[in-house]
């Protein structure tokens, strides 16, 4: 039987309803997890970015290129890019793939992540490693897979750059940065990252992989971990900020 009437029973036994407002998606589009409608309320990020955080800055108070909090504070990481903002849709989404086990969300994601690199044509292909950013051991429990693993995955192979997992690791367990304000994101992530293997990334370039920046406290310790271990230059690519 030729894909298409097998694709067209499936159709019929379990109907593809959008994620989010759960209308029937019908035709070429029912592969995909949202409606057309919700698909452009995806609020997509448009520069001017901030040359270090990636934070829009139109309009906004900004020195060679940079914001306002890029300029007291210094992250880690070379540079970091997100092409959506961390509400509405694309918020959702990321709550059905992290804490409703939709793991399938994690595809549709990591292209919402290529159409911004494809965009801004982002210099990632000369990038040695692409690196998620790990769990701790606990959180990797309970929630039993790691949202950046999926979204670097999917990455390294429309890229076609070389995933490195299991090397930059947890060494402990924090508390969910979600449940603290800005300072103490930053004191609870502290000597949180290691690399097993430091040889791996000495004068590498790396590109960590996240599902959202928020303070950056994180990926900037996850990028001075590996910047320690000899690494070149270290950017962050997340979906959302
Ligand atoms: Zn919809
Ligand atoms: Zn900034």
């Amino acid at each position: 039987m030729p894909g298409g009437i097998i694709q067209a029973f499936i159709d019929i036994l379990y109907p593809p309803y959008c994620l989010i407002c759960h209308t029937r998606i019908r035709g070429a589009k029912a592969r995909e997890p949202l409606c057309v409608k919700c698909r452009e309320k995806i609020n997509t990020l448009t520069a001017p970015f901030c040359v270090k955080c990636g934070r829009g800055v139109a309009g906004a108070y900004t020195r060679e290129g940079k914001c306002a909090l890029c300029l007291k504070q210094n992250f880690n990481f070379d540079r970091a890019w997100a092409g959506y903002a961390y509400d509405g849709v694309i918020k959702e989404m990321l709550h059905y793939f992290k804490y409703n086990h939709k793991v399938s969300l994690g595809s549709a994601l990591a292209r919402l992540m290529l159409d911004f690199i494809g965009e801004y044509r982002l210099p990632v292909g000369s990038c040695d490693y692409i690196v998620p950013i790990p769990l701790s051991p606990a959180r990797l429990r309970e929630r039993e897979f790691n949202q950046a693993y999926v979204l670097a995955a999917a990455l390294s192979n429309h890229l076609k750059l070389k995933l490195l997992d299991n090397n930059l690791k947890r060494v402990r367990n924090t508390k969910s940065q979600a449940d603290l304000d800005r300072i103490a994101r930053w004191k609870n992530i502290q000597g949180a990252f290691k690399l097993k293997s430091p040889n791996l990334v000495k004068d590498k370039t790396i590109l960590l992989i996240d599902d959202v920046l928020t303070t950056g406290a994180t990926a900037s310790e996850a990028a001075g971990a590996l910047k320690n271990a000899g690494a070149g230059s270290v950017y962050v690519l997340t979906l959302a900020n």
